[in-house]
């Protein structure tokens, strides 16, 4: 109805790039600033993620407000996520994209490219997820002279011109390599327009330098392109499964990131398990204790009642021992919708855990996201698949996999994305030589596969 509250709610950033590049330093930068110029009482700690808010967002752009008389913080604040990392973020699906409103993409300035970087550069061009490059470890460049927490426009006036002309080379190189893979970029106080140009930001995740002009980029960006998507209501919530977690005295729980609507105590909702849909309440609400009031014997979490979009939030309830992962998160507003919804998300993970009748490979993964992602990556590969499920390999996938190899003996093999191989499965497998790929980073699953199906062609 016309009379339902609505707000802006923060977007929900994820940070990616190549290991060693800087991704937690740059959030606990992020996080450590946030800390530091915050007056204290609220909460900026959420479950997988920590929230910069407006107040602060506010203090950490100040000195930018010479350079970009506009700025003006409209957006509550920003919910980063918390554990970066690739495979994380395929948790983050969302049907046809992500819940990621907005990335930042970390490279060494130093190391330039690496193939998680463009493995991540994929994802976001896949998932369709605006990003900005955060080009880090300035301070390592010949000749830097660090101003701790300074702006980087104030920075680099200090500098020498020829560790000025090096950040430009970098830089430079960094231009290269995103208009190899179909993007134009350039430097963030040089962008024209920020719809169709990448802003790459200079930034020490370790000296502070540059990280107000990132926030208040990415502030910036989400409040004059996204704001229709920001917009959120008092409505059922919705949200992402982040992870499934055992916690002493609470059982199974689930992390959930809620990018939508409004959560309660005793809510109704779905999640999908590794047996079909679970129904549910909410027993509790948990957030983290913040720090200052950690006593012992208290537990990490304090309960609430309620929770609005966005955030990350820990949930207690009966019957979440399967849950599965990057599984879709509804309320349902009534009892009499409980089959409206369970179809709902029965028809969206049929696409990804399916069994068809024709010949491909078996695909085992440990969470719907990453069984998504992988299946997204053979898709491009024109690889068939046969079998796509959550889980460990079992026999009746090496008998799957054995029926394949019979007839196309190129797609009779296992993938396995951090997941174990049954005794009985291996046993299995062995006797009937079915090859079988095993990794924990989706990228070389997939490269071990196609270089062996290549040398099986030949
Ligand atoms: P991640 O793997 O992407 O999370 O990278 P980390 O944040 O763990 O950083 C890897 C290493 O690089 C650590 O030793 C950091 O201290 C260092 N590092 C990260 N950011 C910077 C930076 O801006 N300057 C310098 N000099 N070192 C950095
Ligand atoms: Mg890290």
């Amino acid at each position: 109805s016309s009379d339902k509250k609505t707000w802006i709610r923060q977007p929900i950033i994820v940070v990616l790039g190549h290991v060693d590049h800087g991704k937690t330093t740059l959030l606990d930068k992020i996080r450590g600033t946030a800390v530091a110029k915050k007056e204290p009482g609220e909460i900026t700690q959420h479950v997988g993620a920590s929230v910069v808010p407006a107040s602060v967002l506010n203090k950490i752009t100040e000195p930018l407000k010479k350079y970009f008389p506009k700025l003006v913080i409209e957006i509550p604040g920003l919910l980063f996520i918390d554990t970066p990392g690739h495979e994380l973020f395929s948790n983050l699906r969302r049907r046809g994209g992500s819940v990621a409103d907005m990335a930042i993409l970390v490279v060494d300035v130093v190391e330039g490219f690496q193939p998680q970087t463009i493995e991540a550069l994929n994802i976001l061009k896949e998932k369709r997820v605006p990003f900005i490059v955060a080009a880090n470890k300035i301070d390592r460049l010949e000749g830097w002279k660090a101003f701790p927490d300074t702006p980087f426009l104030e920075s680099v006036k200090r500098q020498s011109p020829r560790t000025i002309s090096i950040l430009e080379e970098r830089i430079y190189q960094l231009v290269g390599k995103l208009y190899e893979h179909g993007f134009e970029s350039e430097r963030f106080d040089r962008v024209k327009d920020f719809r169709r140009t990448v802003a790459i930001v200079p930034i020490s995740a370790k000296t502070g330098e540059g990280i107000s002009e990132l926030l208040a980029l990415i502030a910036g960006l989400a409040q004059q392109f996204m704001k229709k998507k920001l917009v959120t209501s008092e409505d059922a919530a919705r949200g992402v499964v982040l992870e499934v977690k055992e916690e002493q005295g609470l059982g199974t729980t689930i992390d959930v990131i809620i990018y939508d609507g409004v959560l309660s105590k005793n809510d109704l909702f779905v999640v999908v398990g590794k047996n079909g849909p679970i129904v549910t309440r909410v027993r509790s609400l948990l957030m983290p204790r913040p720090l200052q009031d950690m006593r012992m014997h208290e537990g990490r979490f304090v309960q609430v009642d309620l929770v609005t979009a966005a955030t990350g939030v820990k949930i207690s309830a009966p019957g979440l021992e399967d849950a599965l992962a990057g599984s879709p998160f509804y309320v349902i507003p009534s009892e009499d919708r409980i089959q409206e919804f369970t179809r709902m998300v029965q028809e969206e993970v049929s696409q990804i855990r399916f069994k068809g009748e024709s010949d491909g490979v078996v695909l085992k993964a440990d969470t719907l996201g990453t069984l998504e992602a992988l299946l997204e990556a053979l898709r491009r590969e024109n690889i068939p698949v046969k079998l796509a499920d959550v889980g460990h390999v079992t026999r009746n996938d090496v008998l799957e996999a054995a029926i394949v190899s019979k007839s196309k003996p190129e797609y009779g093999v296992i993938l396995a994305f951090n997941v174990k191989i049954l005794p009985e499965a291996e046993e299995l497998r062995a006797r009937e030589n079915i090859p079988v790929f095993k990794h924990n980073i989706i990228y070389q699953l997939l490269e071990e596969y196609l270089k062996w199906f290549k040398e099986f062609k030949e």
